[in-house]
């Protein structure tokens, strides 16, 4: 499966340091930072240094450092935004990772959104 990486998007440049961020994390296979227009009070980007388009290519190709890396990105995001529904207090959250054209993918460089600190509401839309 050849997927081709545009190292031109966005999100390639906030890793080379060609714009800025707000970093709310980051480790040495991963970067979580702030969606520049939250849809939620709580809106953070996690996303691998590696060039990977989607949720795919990083799961059939990453090595198993990177994933595991990503993985506990995540979870420390959840536990120090104070989301974890675990009985101390948070209130739950919602994970996206949006792909391709159905998933309606806006940024090409893969990408979990988490969001939370309000009800997020159904999951999709059914129209
Ligand atoms: P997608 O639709 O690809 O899943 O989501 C892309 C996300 O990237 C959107 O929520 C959008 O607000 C965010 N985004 C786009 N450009 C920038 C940027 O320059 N900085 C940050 N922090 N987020 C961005």
């Amino acid at each position: 499966m050849a997927y081709a990486y545009d190292d031109q998007n966005i999100f390639a440049k906030i890793l080379r340091g060609e714009i800025p961020n707000d970093t709310v994390l980051e480790t040495e296979h991963t970067l979580a930072f702030r969606d520049i227009q939250p849809k939620a009070p709580v809106h953070v980007l996690v996303i691998p240094r590696g060039a990977y388009v989607n949720a795919d290519h990083f799961a059939n190709t990453a090595s198993d450092a990177e994933l595991a890396d990503f993985q506990r990105v995540i979870g420390r995001i959840c536990t120090g935004e104070g989301l974890c529904p675990d009985g101390e207090g948070g209130a739950g959250y919602r994970l996206i990772s949006n792909a391709g054209t159905h998933g309606v993918q806006e940024v090409p460089h893969y990408h979990v959104h988490i969001l939370g600190g309000r009800n997020m509401g159904r999951m999709v839309d059914s129209d």
